[in-house]
């Protein structure tokens, strides 16, 4: 039967009547599949929530343990019988634990990225792409302008600045979850090992990796400092909305870094006053996005989020059928784009 007869979309998100549940629901419901732990994706106060172990570890330290009545940690590729259909859990490479969700009902096939990227990560399994008849994905970075070069000539950008202005601490904005890591280790396996200063909003998920098996090497929180001065030359890590904050007013010498996709525009990185843009994304580029399609092969392509009418219109250029499903309230969480961002800045 197709997807379109038991896949709908309402106030709360993206339901599946096979299942009776909905993906990354926005409100509270009974069964919630949730891909991954960043904020507009997973939210608390379900009754049931379907998610790796991981996702389920982040949701803890975020919402604390009793964000759900039930949890229910899947493996990846365990089929889960929910109701009248079945679901399974594929790798998505977006961040530590994150998912795609396979759904199978009456011999049709719909498989859900939540977000992705085909970029290599450290922090996470790689995207598998599984065929399907309806594949549904993002479009966050889905325009043709949207190229992220690789993490490594981003990373190298902070060590020449660091080199060339060793008396400056640089104050680097990232996302707690996922960006952070993943900059640590980029840092890391450029030949980065002095400690890494950290705002006390990403200590808790820095350790949470840790635990995972993901070494960050030396972290020290800045609040245990007596002494800023010894930040000359190093690289303190904040969230993005820290960065014009009183908190860092007596660290010396201050260069502003922002690690996001979004560092692209211009604008943006004007926006937040960011010295040095650092340009890491954890979502598929424009050329990813259009690489996924063509390696998943589905009928039918169903665009969640983002720029849905470009990537909507390139995949019917493409020979796929394609519409948007325009959810709303995705990408607003405080992970990739910036909030209310539908901005015209093109
Ligand atoms: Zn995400
Ligand atoms: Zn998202």
């Amino acid at each position: 039967m197709h997807p379109e007869n038991w896949i709908k979309t309402d106030k709360n998100g993206l339901y599946c009547k096979a299942l009776n549940a909905y993906i990354d629901p926005m409100q509270p419901v009974e069964h919630a599949i949730i891909t991954h732990a960043h904020a507009d994706h997973a939210r608390a106060g379900h009754q049931h929530v379907y998610a790796t172990a991981a996702t389920l570890d982040i949701m803890r330290v975020r919402y604390g343990v009793d964000h759900a009545a039930h949890t229910h940690a899947l493996d990846y590729e365990q089929t889960f019988t929910l109701h009248k259909g079945a679901f399974t859990l594929f790798p998505a490479g977006h961040i530590l634990g994150s998912a795609q969700v396979l759904i199978e009902y009456k011999g049709s096939r719909l498989v859900h990225t939540g977000d992705c990227k085909r970029q290599e990560d450290k922090t996470c399994a790689p995207f598998v792409p599984v065929p399907c008849d309806v594949f549904v994905t993002e479009a966050t970075f889905g325009l043709p302008v949207f190229q992220h070069p690789p993490i490594e000539h981003e990373t190298q950008k902070l060590l020449s600045s660091l080199e060339r202005l060793s008396s400056s601490c640089h104050l680097v904005g990232v996302y707690a979850l996922g960006k952070c890591q993943r900059l640590l280790i980029a840092l890391r396996d450029m030949g980065y090992h002095e400690p890494v200063y950290l705002h006390g909003a990403l200590v808790n998920l820095c350790r949470l990796y840790q635990e995972h098996g993901i070494e960050l090497g030396e972290l020290i929180e800045v609040s245990s400092l007596e002494d800023l001065s010894i930040l000359k030359g190093k690289i303190v890590l904040c969230p993005p909305s820290a960065l014009s904050d009183r908190w860092s007013r007596k660290f010396p010498n201050v260069i502003t870094c922002m690690a996001s996709g979004w560092m692209q525009i211009r604008a943006r990185s004007k926006q937040r006053r960011a010295e040095l843009p650092l340009i890491i994304s954890d979502h598929s580029d424009w050329q990813d996005l259009l690489t996924t399609i063509k390696e998943v092969n589905p009928k039918e392509v169903w665009v969640t989020h983002g720029r849905e009418q470009a990537l909507v219109h390139q995949a019917r250029v493409m020979g796929y059928k394609a519409k948007a499903l325009s959810l709303v309230g995705y990408g607003e969480g405080g992970e990739e784009p910036i909030a209310n961002d539908k901005g015209g800045v093109f």
